[in-house]
């Protein structure tokens, strides 16, 4: 059915499966992900999942500190679907988080996800309704998971996503810090070091993504971004050496470069079988259609722009396992929708009506998107 796409390896290379491998080699267990065995039996780690970190980006530098690897990330490669399934362990058809920003059918509303409000209301009205963050994010983190493990877990983020609801949830059961620049990050990262315990560190960052969404994918500035980190990482691994510490870098998605875009505004027959507005980004869209008209609707949109995207229903996409290979759950079913347009190469949707994202180069399932790198290496 689907040709041309990367279906995420769920089973063991997989940005999910990185901190339960981190906490097994702490523990000196099996580590889900092969490649990190050789690493079993250190003392601490530390991960940096950097925001939209791109493997070609990797390989046009000379990275001589790390062995690298390719992983793959989850779908939809958005950030709001990646991280949650990096910290919750579990495949977005179990979280149900697509994107930051979605409709639900129980809610009859769009959740924005990162405000934690509906669409349009002031930030935190959620709680105002009545709704919990476990009503939104139903699954424990990694952190809560593990709780009983006797390892300490700190997590580090940018002082400005430092007090978002957001970022509150995917950090829940670990000791929380917030960084001004690399500078204070890196000297808060010696402290943590330099203590007797064997902790596990998640620290993340999306300067490289913002400087992508700025200045283009492969732009100087995207490089000197992470060549600014990375410079200040180097001289950490000097001042940390012979400590025992496994050192992760890792991503939530990759990036491709656009090609052109695409304006689904104003079709007489979507706008008017369209339960809902649009929903997701400019790379994955999300409608709701009225169940007769499914059939003819996903058939219009495959005549229309087959060739620029794949048209899906829900029913076939969760065939096809990109979502995940376990049962959805009730929370998934509620928000994606029951059709879905999948960007392919490098094109772009629009839709005047839509709550979504402009101008994603991530969210689709072209390889650049998929792949992300798993750089590791203990010193
Ligand atoms: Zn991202």
């Amino acid at each position: 059915m689907m040709q041309d796409f990367v279906l995420p390896d769920y089973k063991e290379l997989n940005i999910i499966n990185v901190l339960p491998s981190l906490l097994n080699l702490i523990q000196n267990k099996k580590s889900k992900i092969r490649s990190l065995e050789k690493f079993k039996g250190v003392d601490k780690a530390i991960v940096f999942l950097v925001d939209g970190l791109r493997l070609e980006l990797l390989n046009s530098l000379l990275i001589k500190e790390f062995e690298l690897e390719k992983i793959t990330s989850v779908f939809p490669t958005t950030t709001a679907s990646a991280i949650t399934s990096f910290i919750t362990c579990e495949e977005p058809i179990k979280h149900g988080i697509p994107e930051m920003i979605f409709y639900s059918r129980k809610f009859r509303n769009f959740v924005d996800l990162f405000n934690f409000s509906f669409a349009g209301e002031a930030q935190n009205s959620l709680y105002f309704h009545g709704i919990e963050e476990k009503d939104i994010i139903k699954v424990k983190t990694f952190f809560e998971k593990n709780a009983k493990s006797g390892i300490k877990f700190y997590s580090f983020l940018p002082y400005q996503l430092f007090n978002s609801a957001y970022t509150n949830m995917t950090t829940k059961g670990s000791l929380r810090n917030y960084f001004l620049d690399y500078v204070d990050l890196f000297q808060k990262l010696k402290n943590i070091v330099e203590e007797r315990a064997n902790p596990l560190t998640y620290v993340y960052f999306d300067n490289v993504d913002i400087a992508q969404h700025k200045f283009g994918v492969g732009s100087e500035e995207e490089k000197n971004e992470f060549l600014l980190f990375y410079s200040l990482l180097k001289k950490f691994l000097n001042k940390i050496k012979d400590t025992n510490t496994l050192i992760v870098l890792t991503s939530d998605h990759g990036q491709i470069s656009m090609k052109g875009k695409v304006d689904l505004s104003n079709i007489s027959l979507l706008d008017k079988f369209s339960l809902t507005n649009p929903y997701g980004s400019s790379r994955v869209m999300y409608f709701l259609i009225k169940e007769s008209k499914l059939q003819k609707v996903q058939e219009f949109l495959e005549k229309k722009v087959g060739k620029k995207a794949f048209i899906l229903t829900l029913e076939e996409a969760i065939k096809s396992k990109i979502f995940g290979t376990k049962k959805p759950s009730k929370e998934f079913l509620d928000r994606a929708g029951n059709l879905l347009l999948i960007a392919k190469n490098g094109w772009e949707f629009e839709h005047e009506k839509a709550y979504y994202y402009t101008h994603r180069f991530h969210g689709a399932l072209t390889q650049e998107e998929v792949y992300v790198p798993l750089l590791a290496n203990v010193f």
